[in-house]
């Protein structure tokens, strides 16, 4: 298997430019990365990575947020607008009520424009620039819309955005519309936007900057390279295990490759890799299907619903680089309900940690591994939060209090907080 943890160094191709080439995850064919514009293998249309012919140490890394880790990026520089460096919040209530040696949350949500995308969008919208695209294109559930519009903007670029219709979260929209993309309303789900958004790239029409682009994935590995730099400054250790909400499973891809780089460059032993947990919701949970039937592919589920609109994705398209992520690092997948959802939701809120649904998917999956023993009391976790509480307002007040009408006097004020 060619996504294993091993230690090996690549053999590099002769189409490498500075060392950094696209290669075949399946039939390891490999390409020029900045050459043709190419999402998928010619050969045998399974998914490219970014491979390097050098490694980074830990030693390399200065600066702060996604481009401190410039070395191991495909690009010296992006377009950016200050991404990454976000929170790794201690969390004590949390710790002690799921029972964990430590707790910490990753909050993504205090990227730029609320979300992780943003990690994947500096480096995406970079090489859209060194191939001359002039116009972007993605599907989305809403994040990745808000975060190509923002930087596609700030790039100079036109930016499309395919978006199912009646399912994006009011924030994300606006933020869509504000930052000037054109936002293209398809009467059908996620994964009918991405089916057509694919097509149109396929055609020339628009460079993708959907996960499926191996350029976005290597901006998300720098999650990884932060949390690890995190607890080993606080814990002089590494976690033993991350817990991400899962979708197209990007991140858990992004993760992993990051893992896999650095045992390759002798800066992470095989069995300090922390265990790559995904959670989804029940009612979008491919991904928890294909781990608890051993399956090397995910069956696409045409019918997805939850609350979490983030991550309600039946086909998702990195499972192929995700599933070997789990399996090799140890970790597993669980589904939790909507419900359970909107208590982690409001058990993260409590803490002053304001996250959008699919985001409190994590703590939810967390909780429910903890009370199932599979995830033990001495172990170090990180938590990913995703994304921002604002980006969906109509969740966060249907979770929360409700608003309670008084007269405009201090005294019917009084009488009202008597009652
Ligand atoms: C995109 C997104 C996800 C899903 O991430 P994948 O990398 O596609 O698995 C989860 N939560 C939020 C808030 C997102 O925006
Ligand atoms: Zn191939």
């Amino acid at each position: 298997m060619s996504l294993s943890l091993s230690a090996e160094k690549p053999d590099v191709p002769d189409d490498a430019a500075d060392g950094v080439w696209l290669e075949c995850i399946d039939c390891a064919e490999t390409f020029a990365p900045f050459e043709d514009v190419r999402y998928t293998c010619d050969a045998c249309d399974s998914l490219l990575e970014v491979r390097y012919a050098d490694l980074p140490t830990f030693d390399d890394f200065e600066g702060r947020g996604v481009w401190r880790y410039a070395d191991a990026l495909p690009l010296e520089s992006g377009v950016s607008v200050q991404e990454g460096a976000t929170p790794l919040y201690e969390v004590p209530r949390l710790e002690e009520e799921i029972g964990l040696e430590a707790l910490r949350i990753k909050h993504e949500g205090m990227n730029p424009t609320g979300s992780f995308k943003d990690r994947g969008m500096t480096v995406g919208v970079a090489v859209a620039t060194e191939l001359g695209a002039d116009r972007l294109a993605c599907a989305s559930t809403g994040n990745t819309s808000a975060a190509l519009a923002a930087y596609g903007s700030r790039g100079g670029m036109e930016t499309l955005v395919l978006l199912p219709a009646g399912k994006v979260a009011a924030g994300k929209i606006a933020q869509a519309s504000l930052h000037g993309a054109r936002i293209l309303e398809v009467d059908g789900n996620f994964d009918a936007c991405l089916d057509i958004v694919q097509e149109l790239a396929g055609q020339g029409e628009a460079y993708l900057l959907n996960s499926l682009n191996p350029f976005r994935l290597e901006g998300q590995k720098t999650i990884g390279l932060e949390i690890l730099e995190g607890f080993r400054d606080d814990y002089g250790a590494f976690p033993d295990r991350i817990v991400l909400p899962v979708g197209n499973a990007g991140n858990t891809s992004a993760l992993y490759k990051a893992f896999r780089e650095l045992v390759q460059a002798g800066e992470l032993d095989r069995d300090e890799v922390p265990k790559l947990t995904g959670v989804q919701a029940e009612g979008a949970a491919p991904m928890v299907e294909a781990i608890e039937n051993g399956a090397n592919e995910v069956r696409r589920w045409d019918d997805v619903e939850t609350r979490a609109t983030a991550i309600r994705i039946g086909n998702p398209v990195n499972a192929p680089k995700a599933l070997p992520g789990i399996r090799e690092t140890d970790g597993t997948a669980i589904s939790v309900s909507d419900e359970e959802i909107t208590v982690a939701q409001r058990t993260l809120a409590a803490e002053g940690i304001g996250v959008e649904p699919a985001s409190a998917a994590s703590v939810a999956g967390l909780r429910k591994l903890r009370a199932e023993g599979i995830v033990a009391d001495d172990e170090r976790v990180a938590c990913l939060t995703t994304g921002h509480l604002l980006k969906d307002p109509d969740a966060a007040a249907a979770a929360g209090n409700d608003p309670e009408p008084v007269p405009a006097e201090t005294s019917g004020v009084l009488e009202h907080l008597a009652e």
